[in-house]
């Protein structure tokens, strides 16, 4: 138990090419396997309804409740929380509420493709919103506000957030009163893929939503992605989750206790955390003081057990420069990605796949995961290649729309109509053919 907390060291320089994608892998997840085990629970709510939900409640969160939901307004006794909290919770609000009200999509996009042929693409909230907000082993209010305030931003009509009760059937106080604060219109009082069911289909009780959102665990995650291919319950999801991930970039400017430290802030979250570290160009002895960092900053903490795992699972990969390093972080695609360089906002060019991006020394990940205004529901498991992380327009969809005149389509229907005779369907040209005949007229 006493052993030095490292991490394995390896060296893209010397590495043959063959053995480099063994590094950019994570940890299989066995989504098949849980998809098993999650649908005689969605199906139960489904058929069941809240009575389903009180007893599975009971069963995994140890909760008996009389009711599945609470509706606004709030009890001040549900959000009774201490000040130097509230005041934190506040700023944090501002923060995320003026990031993430910047980027709600407000005006109309209009094009005139042709004279006369006005194209245009405008913004409405997706109606109804479930949140989920872990709650199996901590309680998380930075989660509650990083899903509520876009979804308060972009006008979502439905604002359902769920989250597991505690053995004596409350919410924890924090998460109550960040519910208040985003304008949820219900508190769902459940879990797991329970909790994910009953807001997919609905429950005499739950109001049924049209998009899910938020991390969780295997049993979230699952139940996520077999209600997305229901289409039934016709709900999306918000993106593919898996374990958090950071990846560090550090070169001889960085200082070895702040490396260490956001290493580690990551390590803690769970014995399937990913953490790695891009040493550029670093010596035998720089190298070894953020070593030494690594395992002195980690004994002191309380998480160390965890750490010990996840750090043990965790990459040093020593790179020649700048470019090589941001090559493997590119093919990565890692949820963050810290930059402790001498010239870090110009590096931050050359990135390519990321969730979010900590530049200079002192940006750590925390700042983003808390308070800073960035969202911290991010892309994991490379998905960072082909997703964005949670944001205003994913609680928004887009509909486009078209007017043309007629003499726009003078011009527009002759086009048209030879495409549609191409393609051999008639009634598509007669739609154009039968008005071109009226102006004529
Ligand atoms: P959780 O709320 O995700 O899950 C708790 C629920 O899991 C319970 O209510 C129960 O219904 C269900 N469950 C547990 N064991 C079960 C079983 N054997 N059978 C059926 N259902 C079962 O809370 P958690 O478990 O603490 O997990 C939190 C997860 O969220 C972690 O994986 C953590 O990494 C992740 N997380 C991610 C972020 C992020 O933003 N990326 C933030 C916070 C937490």
């Amino acid at each position: 138990a006493d052993a030095f907390i490292s991490m394995h060291t390896y060296d893209l320089s010397k590495l043959p090419p063959e053995e480099r994608p063994a590094l950019l892998r994570r940890p299989v997840l066995k989504s098949d396997e849980m998809m098993a085990k999650v649908k005689p629970i969605v199906d139960d709510v489904r058929a069941r309804g809240d009575a389903a939900l009180l007893e599975l409640t009971a069963k995994f969160d140890k909760a008996k409740l009389d009711s599945t939901v609470v509706l606004p307004p709030f009890s001040a006794e549900s959000m009774r929380i201490a000040p130097d909290v509230q005041h934190a919770i506040d700023a944090a609000y501002r923060n995320i509420h003026a990031f993430h009200a910047a980027q709600a999509d407000a005006a109309p996009l209009v094009v005139e493709t042709m004279p006369g042929v006005v194209c245009s693409r405008f913004a409405r909230p997706i109606a109804r919103v479930g949140l989920y907000v872990p709650g199996g082993t901590a309680i998380l209010p930075s989660t509650a506000l990083m899903l509520g305030i876009p979804a308060q931003v972009a006008g979502c009509r439905e604002i359902v957030l769920a989250t597991p009760p505690r053995p004596d059937g409350t919410i924890s106080p924090e998460v109550m009163y960040v519910a208040k604060l985003v304008g949820a219109s219900a508190v769902l009082k459940a879990g797991g893929a329970q909790a994910i069911a009953a807001m997919a289909y609905g429950t005499e009780s739950v109001p049924k939503v049209d998009k899910l959102f938020g991390p969780g665990n295997q049993w979230v995650t699952a139940a996520k992605m077999l209600l997305q291919n229901d289409t039934d319950a016709l709900v999306s999801i918000d993106m593919p989750a898996g374990p958090s991930e950071v990846l560090v970039i550090a070169d001889h400017t960085a200082n070895p206790a702040f490396v260490a430290a956001d290493l580690l802030s990551q390590a803690e979250h769970g014995v399937d955390s990913q953490v790695v570290l891009i040493a550029v160009d670093l010596t035998a002895e720089q190298l070894r003081a953020i070593e030494n960092e690594v395992d002195a900053q980690a004994r002191a903490l309380p998480r160390v057990d965890i750490v010990r795992q996840s750090i043990a699972k965790s990459l040093i990969v020593k790179a020649p420069d700048v470019a090589a390093a941001l090559a493997f972080s590119n093919d990565y695609a890692p949820e963050h990605l810290i930059l402790h360089l001498a010239d870090a906002p110009e590096s931050v060019a050359q990135v390519e796949n990321a969730g979010s991006v900590f530049v200079g020394a002192y940006s750590p990940e925390s700042c983003g995961d808390y308070a800073s205004g960035t969202n911290h529901t991010l892309p994991t498991n490379g998905y960072a290649r082909q997703f964005s992380g949670v944001n205003t327009l994913s609680f928004q969809k887009h509909i486009t729309s078209q007017e043309v005149t007629a003499a726009g389509l003078k011009d527009l229907g002759p086009i048209v109509a030879t495409l549609a005779d191409c393609e051999g369907l008639t009634a598509h040209a007669n739609a154009v053919r039968v008005r071109l005949r009226a102006l004529q007229a």
